[in-house]
């Protein structure tokens, strides 16, 4: 059975360099796995631009494990988070927040709307207790591109700490920690640098990280007591993904041999348009106006027709070797499409191609 392609953003579709990476046991004590560690953080750094400021710390888990670690680790009890909230995963922080015992200020808006500058200035301005901002760069939920740098301009001047949930942007839209103050900037192995799941990582101000003690709540979660284990021993404190790391360092070495940043963007941009250019042939319409989409990951429209059902479409689509996201909004269906991972345009046209194939069969006359 060959591999199906991956049109979901994360886990997704890895190249084979990536995946044979895999096939190797590490000895976590072993010096040729603390040296792939460590090139690997370099590189991490690297990629934000952040060698001078800021160090990586990475974590065991899914990315969510990070972004806890890194709200745990960072807010200290008693402060207060400005969330603005245009999607599931600025929910997921607020839960998160409440989980921790941390208040939030939850600035609503539709999941059409980025993230409001105005409003974000405003509600800092109006509570001085507010002292972090947990800010999702690329929304997931939906796919909309909120606009960080603005953001990060006004946390700034406001004075206070800035958390990017940069999960699904990181390595594929350009952030760069000379012009952009960040206290912490959340990603993982397994989104745009096409690596496998399984680890997080945060770039951390060094600072701001070493005045964390005795923040964390968790103890496996506490990034300060991970990255000084680790600069003390050069190892990872608890037992390390051993093979995650292996492809993720594998997978960071063609993303630097392919053209780094600008490569990733433009082959991701490439795909998107692919994408959105071929439903629309086939009648469907995009939830987000181009001009808020990020190049990551689309949301659909489901189709009005009644012969529509979401289980039975996506099963005829994976029948022909492509996996879709199901929708994450409450008041609308939709589907999802990622254009993320080892894929090119011409596969994004065979999905296209499979999705008509599929509502054709089911007798869904109208895609709109
Ligand atoms: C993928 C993702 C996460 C982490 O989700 P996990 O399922 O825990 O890996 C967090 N935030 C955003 C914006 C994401 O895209």
């Amino acid at each position: 059975m060959s591999d199906p392609i991956l049109l979901t953003p994360g886990p997704l579709t890895t190249t084979a360099q990536t995946k044979a990476a895999m096939l190797f046991d590490w000895g976590s004590w072993d010096n040729a796995f603390n040296a792939m560690t460590a090139s690997v953080c370099k590189d991490l750094v690297g990629i934000v631009d952040a060698q001078d400021s800021h160090v990586c710390v990475p974590m065991q888990g899914s990315g969510t494990f990070s972004v806890e670690a890194a709200l745990g680790t960072l807010v200290p009890k008693g402060s207060k988070v400005l969330v603005p909230d245009n999607g599931s995963y600025c929910k997921r922080i607020v839960k998160i927040l409440a989980y921790l015992g941390r208040e939030a200020v939850v600035l609503e808006h539709s999941e059409q709307e980025p993230a409001n500058v105005a409003r974000i200035d405003a509600a800092l301005a109006a509570d001085p207790s507010i002292s972090h901002v947990a800010q999702v760069h690329c929304e997931t939920g939906t796919g909309i591109l909120n606009p960080l740098a603005e953001i990060a301009a006004t946390v700034a001047r406001r004075g206070r700490r800035l958390i990017i949930d940069a999960m699904s942007s990181y390595g594929a839209i350009p952030i760069d920690a000379r012009k952009l103050a960040f206290d912490a900037l959340i990603a993982a192995s397994g989104k745009c640098l096409e690596g496998v799941p399984g680890m997080g990582f945060v770039i951390m101000r060094r600072a701001a990280l070493e005045g964390a003690a005795g923040n964390s709540h968790s103890l496996a979660l506490d990034l300060l007591d991970q990255w000084q284990y680790m600069q003390k021993t050069g190892q990872w404190r608890y037992t390390p993904p051993t093979h995650v790391m292996a492809a993720l360092h594998a997978a960071i070495d063609q993303y630097q041999r392919a053209g780094g940043l600008a490569a990733r963007q433009a082959r991701y941009q490439a795909n998107c348009a692919a994408l959105v250019d071929g439903m629309r042939a086939l009648g469907f319409k995009t939830f987000l106006p181009d001009a808020l989409q990020a190049p990551i990951i689309v949301t659909f429209h489901a189709p009005a027709d009644p012969a529509y059902q979401f289980a039975e479409f996506y099963r005829r689509v994976r029948d022909q070797g492509f996996i879709l996201y199901p929708g994450k909004l409450t008041a609308v269906e939709t589907f999802r499409v990622g254009c993320i991972g080892a894929i090119d345009p011409a596969i994004m046209r065979r999905a296209v191609a499979a999705i008509g194939a599929a509502i054709n069969s089911m007798g869904v006359r109208a895609a709109a």
